[in-house]
């Protein structure tokens, strides 16, 4: 199937997650909820993506994205969940998040050790910070998208 054209806008809010131990891992991911998730076009295949992000009508940091299947529903729904690059002082759940996917970095993975799952998303979050620095993607730091009157849910403009 074709790949849709990015970058993608996204906006919807954070529920709870599955308690995977993202948090204790020190990668906490922030879950949109089922109705964002149902929402999401199927031609923007799993994996793990890279973007900007904004909580509320807060600032704008870089996130990885991972998109993937989520095994509570036995793996026929999808998840979507942001690890935004920034250390936040409290936990944002029934916040709206705002998102701009702007490039792929990798399929999804198993990994046989929890180390190996650390360190590749770690490597994630490096290529993430590089790939924002180019011009072209600074640029949708800026856009109009994260500036919308908060609480407005707007896929894709
Ligand atoms: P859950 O299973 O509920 O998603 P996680 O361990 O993945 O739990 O933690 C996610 C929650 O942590 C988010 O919903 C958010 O409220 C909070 N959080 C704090 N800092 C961040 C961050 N940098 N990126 C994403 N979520 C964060
Ligand atoms: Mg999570």
């Amino acid at each position: 199937a074709a790949m849709r054209p990015l970058p993608y806008f996204c906006r919807g809010e954070v529920v709870k997650g599955f308690g995977r131990g993202s948090k204790e891992l020190g990668i906490p991911t922030a879950n949109f909820s089922e109705q964002v998730v149902e929402s999401f076009p199927s031609d923007i295949s799993t994996g793990i993506y890279y973007g900007w992000a904004c909580v509320g009508n807060g600032d704008v940091h870089k996130m990885v994205l991972s998109i993937g299947w989520n095994p509570f529903y036995k793996n026929i729904k999808k998840s979507v969940e942001t690890h935004i690059i920034h250390t936040f002082k409290e936990d944002f759940y029934g916040e709206i998040l705002s998102i701009v996917i702007v490039g792929y970095i990798r399929p999804e993975k198993n990994f046989d050790s929890l180390e190996a799952l650390i360190s590749a998303i770690q490597e994630d979050i490096e290529e993430a910070k590089s790939q924002l620095d180019l011009p072209e993607h600074l640029k949708l730091k800026e856009d109009n998208f994260f500036h919308l009157p908060e609480g407005k849910i707007v896929n894709n403009h």
